[in-house]
């Protein structure tokens, strides 16, 4: 076989065989198939979609690019979430001390191995297009060690009830080369292709059951509803052929979630969270989500139930202790999450002021997305570094009455000529109307919940 007549094929719109599919995928993950041809197939897929043969042949092919963990032997449900991205979505550093908490019968830290009914095993991503990424958030806290070994990555599950990680060597190693790849050759926003990188991530992990955060709206990869479900289906059937437990919740990426955009600033939020303050958009999306991993898991039987559990760890303080715990068990500072000003800050604050009075009538999530990447919180390049202080702090938010010459948000900047270029975009980005739009629900809807028997037993 050779690459260039199967990347013609899939130009043409032909359908690749499992074996084809195959060789492109090993070749990836060899490097075998140079990265030009691979940025071509990319481009060829963004265009011409997959058949489901064809998408369940690149995800298990992802899937079996590595190692596939089994965790079988720790006496517990492993359950996960996933998002497909988007901007201040920093939920996954919240849930997953809130579940390790509220998964443990006995505290955090102090539990043994076998007294937890729930963990979260989490391998996680880097920041993708204008979306932000867990791995880079984290490592904002200094000394956060995201490239565990496998041997470690257990040691840390069993021990604090969860455990970040982005892809090992040995985990979809196909993934990481080709999310990399679509990072920077703007061949993210296809179904086909994010099912497989997330599926093929997270059936490796060696998980029961997961949660899906599939968003749309303007920040989001799907900005209509119909694409998000549709790749919310495509998910929940991946996952469910495999033998897992999946539900997917589409939720609105209309405008960023929370007030914060930009690795440190979001930690800075997530400890807001888990002191029982930050904002209510993100605080309620934390604990539907903790409360879906609850319920898949079997530690309580109805979301209203879960939702109450969630509640509980954030205000007796045990989900900052399992957050402190993680940080530190994984090499960061856990002083941070009492001391949030140890966190990496930018030198300095400029605020984009309102042209005029009105109401946020839309704020342009993706340019957000863009406007922190090009502070230099994201990559436009595979080797560019990231300056995790810098960001967005959004003062207004869709809905909100702003007066003329108020600050609608502040920028947080370490570069001058980086602030001239985002300031031009921010400009761009809100858009205010003499009155305030209807509210849109942050919980559009959830895929894959209907006739589960295995639910409420
Ligand atoms: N998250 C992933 O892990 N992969 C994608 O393709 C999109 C979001």
């Amino acid at each position: 076989m050779r690459a260039v007549d199967l990347i013609r094929k899939k130009r043409d719109g032909a359908e690749l065989s499992p074996k084809e599919v195959q060789f492109l995928v090993e070749g990836a993950t060899r490097g075998t198939i140079p990265d030009y041809q691979l940025a071509a197939l990319l481009m060829a897929v963004v265009w011409r979609g997959l058949t489901p043969a064809e998408s369940a042949a690149l995800t298990e092919a992802m899937l079996y690019s590595g190692k596939v963990i089994d965790f079988s032997d720790i006496p517990c449900a492993k359950v996960d979430k996933h998002s497909t991205g988007g901007v201040g979505d920093k939920t996954s550093l919240v849930i997953a001390p809130v579940v390790a908490a509220g998964g443990s019968t006995r505290g955090t830290q102090t539990s043994a191995k076998g007294q937890r009914s729930v963990c979260v095993p989490m391998i996680s991503g880097r920041g993708l297009g204008h979306t932000g990424g867990t791995l880079d958030k984290l490592e904002s806290l200094s000394g956060f060690n995201v490239n565990l070994s496998l041997a470690e990555f257990r040691h840390v599950l069993e021990t604090c009830g969860c455990a970040l990680i982005g892809q090992t060597p040995e985990i979809a190693p196909a993934d990481k080369k080709l999310y990399a790849l679509r990072d920077v050759t703007a061949t993210v926003e296809s179904p086909f292709l994010i099912c497989a990188s997330i599926m093929s991530k997270k059936m490796a992990e060696g998980i029961d059951a997961l949660v899906l955060d599939v968003k749309t709206g303007s920040g989001a990869f799907m900005k209509n509803p119909a694409d998000a479900e549709f790749l919310a289906g495509l998910m929940v059937e991946t996952g469910k052929r495999m033998g897992k437990k999946v539900v997917a919740l589409i939720t609105d990426m209309d405008q960023p979630l929370g007030r914060k955009v930009g690795n440190a600033l979001e930690i800075e939020e997530v400890i807001e969270i888990l002191n029982g303050g930050g904002p209510p958009d993100l605080r309620e999306l934390c604990d539907e989500l903790s409360a879906w991993m609850f319920l898949l898991g079997g530690r309580v039987s109805t979301i209203a139930e879960g939702k109450q559990l969630s509640g509980e760890m954030i205000a007796t303080g045990r989900a900052r202790d399992a957050f402190r715990d993680v940080i530190h068990a994984q090499g960061g500072d856990p002083h941070v999450v009492d001391e949030p000003s140890r966190l990496p800050r930018a030198k300095h604050v400029e605020p984009l002021k309102a042209s005029a009075a009105g109401y946020v009538t839309a704020i342009r999530c993706e340019k957000i997305g863009v406007a922190s990447m090009m502070l230099g919180g994201g990559r436009e390049k595979i080797t560019d570094t990231i300056d995790p202080a810098v960001g967005l702090v959004l003062k207004k938010k869709v809905g909100d009455r702003v007066e003329a010459g108020e600050a609608l948000c502040d920028v947080h900047y370490n570069s001058d000529a980086r602030l001239r270029d985002t300031m031009a975009l921010l400009a761009k980005s809100f858009e205010t109307g003499s009155e305030a739009p209807p509210a849109r629900p942050l919980i559009e809807k959830i895929i894959g919940a209907d006739g589960l028997s295995w639910l409420n037993k």
